[in-house]
């Protein structure tokens, strides 16, 4: 019981401290320009809109159900991992998910970001995975010139397009990418 009071007061201290650094930082002060939010989302929403042209090459059903989940990660991501964010609320979220997280959803500093972002963070990856695997199932089943131009379109987007954009723009500048789990993945794979 001691023990988890303790552990309980260490973990609100570390929170205070992250948030007491990152409120103080340059990034807050300043708003992400339209048209990097706009750079961050259309390629996302091309994503889906392929993915769920993909899925509608096996099933009509399927692509609606794709289609609904694409939607609800986006939501499950406002609601799980932008609570925790210190990006939350503050024009300085690269996509303005942070924004419109804060209309909808309590902020939370019960557990730190880098936990939450890596508990949840999959909640995205089937908008890849599924559109993809079965664009190489059809590719290698039942090839058509249409089948293949559409997989190589959502391969550069969500492959190429998003992660550069990524990279190179929307987390460039940010003041605190050293403390993000998503730039430290990138770094680790790169080693
Ligand atoms: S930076 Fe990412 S996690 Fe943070 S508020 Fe924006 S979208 Fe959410």
């Amino acid at each position: 019981m001691k023990n988890d009071k303790y552990s309980t007061t260490k973990l609100e201290s570390v929170q205070l401290n992250e948030i007491k650094n990152v409120t103080e930082s340059p990034c807050h002060k300043k708003g992400i320009p339209l048209w990097l939010v706009l750079l961050d989302n259309i390629p996302t929403l091309i994503l889906f809109v392929l993915g769920t042209i993909l899925v509608c090459q096996i099933s009509t059903i399927g692509a609606v159900i794709f289609g609904a989940y694409s939607l609800f990660s986006v939501v499950f991501f406002w609601a799980k991992i932008c609570p925790f964010c210190h990006h939350y609320n503050t024009l300085a979220c690269p996509c303005g998910y942070g924004v419109i997280s804060a209309k909808l959803f309590k902020k939370r500093n019960d557990k730190t970001f880098k936990k939450v972002f890596k508990q949840n963070i999959g909640i995205v990856f089937p908008n890849w995975i599924v559109p993809f695997s079965i664009a190489i199932y059809l590719l290698v089943t039942q090839y058509t010139n249409e089948l293949f131009i559409l997989t190589i379109a959502f391969s550069l987007i969500g492959f190429v397009v998003i992660p550069l954009i990524s990279k190179f723009v929307g987390c460039k500048n940010c003041e605190i990418k050293e403390d993000c789990p998503w730039m430290k993945v990138n770094k680790t794979s790169k080693k």
